[in-house]
């Protein structure tokens, strides 16, 4: 069976197609792209927007049309929710509610064990739904990493839909997370710690253990590799962690991608945030003062670190003031990078009835998000020239004509590659015809 792979959306769910493929292979599929003659595409879907529902429901349609020949199996977020919808598209040919690799493979290939397919699963199914169990070897065709830690969230965000496709926050036990990141450190030389609501590792383990213990059990048992954290909240951001950062060496990469999705007070609440504006600037000068501060690299006065957020613009009822609000936070804080999203209602959440009551219009979710985009795409644009001539150590990607920083800058990649790709490199930053760029070092 020849098995193309469609995914959509976060990390999380890119490392769920890497268990769904491992799943696939190890029953005798082999992973190929679209027009390489494939039999079957897996399509992993994501909720998030409406617009990634309708960016799946296109891409489908296009694979059945192009590729008549092509069974469809959707899986993911969005068929966690809507199971029914996606089964009833005559382009579909298998519905998977949910991540599970076997259930993915079970509407492949004949069953190896009773799974329940195809039909929208309740919260608490997937409250006790595992995570985990056979380690990941490797992501495909990838220099970096993903290294899933945990699923699902205990937070009740007003507009999140993710939470209701994923159930209740659950760890991997961290013996078998440090198993694989041993596994996977033999062709990744950095791993991205993922899962919906990382800041929550550990809680529920029966031996409970912080975010932050995992990480010095990391570095101490996965030597030569470096971490970087996926997207962690502010209030969730302990000393340890801080410490961590600092100290490291760079074996934990100095970026933090900080929720803030707003920097106004009743916004916040309406979005039923646990923290309020104040919390999150607090934190996040405390982080970069004390990076700057301690034995962390520094350029022109200010710490090397990678910061960025989440925004979201015209939640219902957010006023100009409360725009103006998110806007100064964004000026002061020292981001160098947002993903800012106009407002879109997702069914089954509280905000999808808030917004019947205080709508904001769409074209002014949107011309609020472009304010916020070009006021950071400047405030980065002033990182990465502050960058230029300081050393960095990037990871290649792709054909090596591109690679990552620790601050989580991507550059071209200047002069003469090395055999092999799978290694940290020392580089030197350098700016040539207005682009940042990376000359590696010799040896
Ligand atoms: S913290 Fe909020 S936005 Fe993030 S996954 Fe949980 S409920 Fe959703």
């Amino acid at each position: 069976m020849r098995v193309a792979f469609q995914t959509f959306g976060c990390k999380a769910n890119q490392y769920d197609t890497e268990r769904m493929r491992q799943e696939l292979e190890a029953r005798g599929a082999s992973t190929v792209e679209l027009p390489e003659g494939a039999q079957l595409c897996v399509v992993n879907t994501c909720t998030v927007t409406n617009q990634a529902d309708a960016q799946a429901r296109r891409f489908i349609r296009r694979v059945r049309r192009e590729y008549p020949h092509v069974k469809v199996v959707v899986a993911g977020c969005s068929a966690a929710l809507r199971a029914d919808e996606y089964r009833a598209m005559d382009e579909v040919s298998e519905v998977v509610a949910g991540h599970d690799p076997v259930a993915v493979a079970t509407a492949v290939a004949p069953p190896r064990r009773l799974v329940q397919l195809g039909t929208r699963k309740r919260l608490d199914e997937l409250d006790r739904e595992p995570v985990g169990g056979e380690i990941l070897l490797r992501r495909e065709g990838a220099s970096r990493g993903w290294l899933k830690i945990q699923d699902g969230c205990d937070r009740k965000c007003a507009f999140c839909a993710t939470r209701l496709a994923r159930g209740r926050s659950r760890s991997r036990e961290a013996d078998e997370v440090i198993r694989e990141a041993v596994r996977l450190s033999l062709t990744h030389p950095e791993l991205v710690l993922t899962g919906i609501h990382i800041g929550h590792y550990g809680l529920d383990l029966p031996d409970p253990l912080s975010l932050s213990g995992l990480l010095v059990r990391l570095l101490d048992e996965v030597p030569d590799t470096r971490f970087r954290l996926g997207s962690i909240e502010a209030t969730e951001i302990d000393d340890l962690m801080v410490e961590l950062l600092e100290r490291s060496g760079g074996r934990v990469a100095p970026h933090l991608h900080m929720p803030m999705q707003s920097g106004a007070d009743p916004v916040l609440r309406r979005m039923r945030r646990w923290h309020t504006r104040e919390m999150y600037r607090a934190r996040a000068l405390q982080v970069a003062e004390r990076l700057a501060a301690g034995g962390s690299p520094t350029v022109r006065g200010t710490p090397v670190l990678g910061f960025g957020a989440d925004i979201i613009t015209g939640f219902p009822g957010e006023t100009d003031e409360d725009h103006s609000a998110t806007v100064a936070l964004v000026e002061e804080l020292p981001f160098t990078y947002l993903h800012v999203f106009p407002f879109s209602p997702r069914e089954g959440t509280v905000a999808a009835d808030l917004v019947k009551e205080m709508p904001v219009p769409q074209r002014v979710a949107r011309e609020r998000s472009k304010e916020l985009r070009d006021i950071v795409q400047a405030k980065g644009e002033a990182y990465r020239r502050r960058r230029a001539g300081s050393r960095a150590r990037v990871v290649l990607e792709g054909d090596g004509r591109s690679a990552l920083t620790e601050d989580y800058l991507r550059v071209e990649v200047q002069g003469p590659l090395p055999e092999d790709h799978r290694v940290l490199l020392d580089a030197e930053l350098v700016m040539m015809d207005g682009e940042l760029g990376a000359v590696l070092a010799k040896g």
